[in-house]
């Protein structure tokens, strides 16, 4: 074996997913395809897996690692399974650079891994030595260093390389999990917040980044990083960039003729494929114009879901994340016309419209609500995303924001996600401190108002019948994920050795805690097993 790739993605320091347990994300995969195309015999290792597999880590000679800054934990962890080889850290944990660097990794890639890493290893295989590759970091004998590179990567290194399909089989439960598919990479969102940032700089309102020509909103004269204050997509990946249809028809049917039952368009935001190409050669970052490119997008939902398995409903193909300010009937009538029945993520983050604003939002507060209620007549199901903690929150943003809640709910909102806010290094809320838990603070009652919203919801699937697919087995109980999504249910009855790999009915018979239900299997038929 020449290389292992580690995913300790959403691992935080328990080296298994913490959260998103059902998700299968892109990076790892596309790094996999990198090397692949450079010849190289090449694994990949959920990070739940390193134990098992620690042969395989062992006889390895590269050892490539990716993760999240909140991962750092698990990517120290498994620093113990190899000795002596070349590791690299790559992903969005590249920001804690200096951090991977003293842990004992021996290079971290900074940004994007088009343009570094086939450099990197044609260094490491050519004399072990990689410290003059751009955005590369290293440990000197002075210290951390990091090589200078440009920002973010362009075509035609963009999308030169295929993430690998068959390396979904590495992770278990594959068959039910969340496939994801990159179609846009980096954020069109280049507003700035304007609150008082940690170290006491604040916006001068010289206005280049909310109405300046395209190609300065990267440029801000007090250097506050692009986007919403508590998210590090723009300053990391830069503006938004879609990927070629061809590239992305491909993957999305190559993974459901292997037996992938949810395919996920990855963007941060769907609604970004192809309103690149309507400003090119300037770059998108522009949150609200143009609009929405509606022929790039039909013929991206009408070529993925063009596939047999879509067709007879054993498969689907969903969206993610959507800005709520890009939705008008329209929009919210071409994903209905592809995407009945399958989720839409909505970013509320906070009910009040001062505080939405000033976080560096693109939108307003009654948009989020306008396009909850829009998208949920088309025939999508909302989950809507509010963050507490945030720096500016108060009692009259608590206030508001519970007020905004019950809005999105009674529009048709099937789920609320209350996130603690977690100031990221490269973020422009960067120094903050972490807040307390929701009910230590003061947005103990948005806790209690979200808690009771979303106990109402899932009593709602009490006694009706869902279909789920089977992934694994805890004594005789069948845990299974909800298709197209929805809350994991445990179904106790059948027979779970049959019931993994398969999609069946099931009914609901009762909730055992949030997002996590329990139901019989009902007989109306089930499809092909997969494991
Ligand atoms: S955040 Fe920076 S670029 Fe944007 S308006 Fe304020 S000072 Fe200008």
């Amino acid at each position: 074996m020449d290389a292992v790739i580690l995913d300790c993605l959403a691992t935080g320091n328990r080296l298994r997913r913490v959260s998103t347990l059902d998700a299968i994300g892109a990076g790892p995969r596309l790094v996999l395809g990198i090397l692949k195309s450079m010849g190289y015999d090449t694994a990949l290792i959920p990070c739940n897996e390193v134990k098992k597999k620690a042969s395989l880590i062992r006889r390895a000679t590269y050892v490539l690692v990716s993760g999240m800054s909140t991962d750092l934990g698990s990517m120290e962890r498994v620093r113990k399974f190899w000795v002596g080889k070349s590791s690299v850290a790559g992903g969005p944990s590249f920001v804690d650079y200096d951090h991977l660097l003293r842990m004992g990794y021996d290079y971290v890639v900074i940004g994007e891994a088009e343009l570094p890493l086939p450099l990197l290893m044609e260094r490491l295989d050519e004399d072990g030595n990689a410290s003059s590759v751009p955005n590369v970091a290293w440990l000197s004998e002075e210290g951390p260093v990091r090589n200078p590179g440009p920002p973010y990567v362009t075509e035609p290194h963009l999308w030169r390389f295929t993430p690998d399909t068959e390396a979904v089989r590495s992770y278990p439960g594959w068959w039910g999990a969340r496939v994801y598919v990159e179609v846009v990479r980096g954020c069109s969102n280049f507003y700035r917040p304007t609150l008082r940032l940690a170290d006491g700089r604040r916006c001068v309102f010289c206005d280049i980044c909310r109405t300046g020509p395209l190609g300065k909103r990267g440029f801000c004269p007090i250097n506050i990083p692009p986007g919403c204050g508590y998210c590090s997509v723009p300053a990391l990946f830069g503006p938004a960039r879609s990927r070629p249809l061809r590239a992305i028809v491909d993957e999305v049917h190559e993974l459901l003729n292997m037996g992938v039952r949810r395919v996920v368009l990855s963007a941060p935001d769907i609604l970004d494929y192809g309103r690149d190409w309507l400003v090119k050669p300037e770059p998108l970052t522009d949150p609200r114009n143009p609009p929405p490119n509606l022929d790039a997008l039909e013929a991206l939902l009408s070529s993925v879901t063009d596939h047999p398995r879509v067709r007879d409903g054993e498969a689907y193909v969903l969206v993610e994340n959507i800005k709520p300010n890009l939705v008008n009937e329209e929009v919210a009538k071409l994903l209905g016309k592809y995407l009945r029945g399958t989720p839409a993520h909505i970013g509320l983050e906070t009910g009040d419209e001062e505080h939405h604003r000033a976080l560096g939002r693109p939108s307003t507060v009654s948009e989020v609500i306008r396009a909850v209620k829009l998208l949920k007549e088309a025939g999508l199901i909302p989950y809507v995303y509010i963050i507490h903690g945030l720096p500016g929150e108060n009692e009259r943003t608590v206030r508001n924001t519970i007020n905004a809640v019950e809005q999105v709910r009674r529009a048709g909102a099937e789920h609320i996600t209350l996130y603690r806010f977690t100031p990221l290094k490269g973020t422009a809320f960067e120094g903050f401190p972490r807040p307390p838990p929701a009910v230590k603070s003061v947005a103990r009652p948005l806790y209690e108002t979200v808690r009771r919203l979303n106990k109402e919801a899932n009593a709602g699937y009490v006694g009706k019948v869902v279909k789920v697919v089977g992934v694994s087995k805890l004594g005789n109980v069948t845990v299974s994920y909800m298709l197209p999504h929805g809350p994991v249910v445990r179904v106790k009855g059948g027979r779970p050795e049959e019931l993994v790999g398969s999609a069946f009915f099931v009914r609901v018979t009762g909730v055992i805690k949030e997002r996590v239900l329990e139901g019989v299997p009902i007989n109306r038929g089930r499809d092909i097993g997969m494991s």
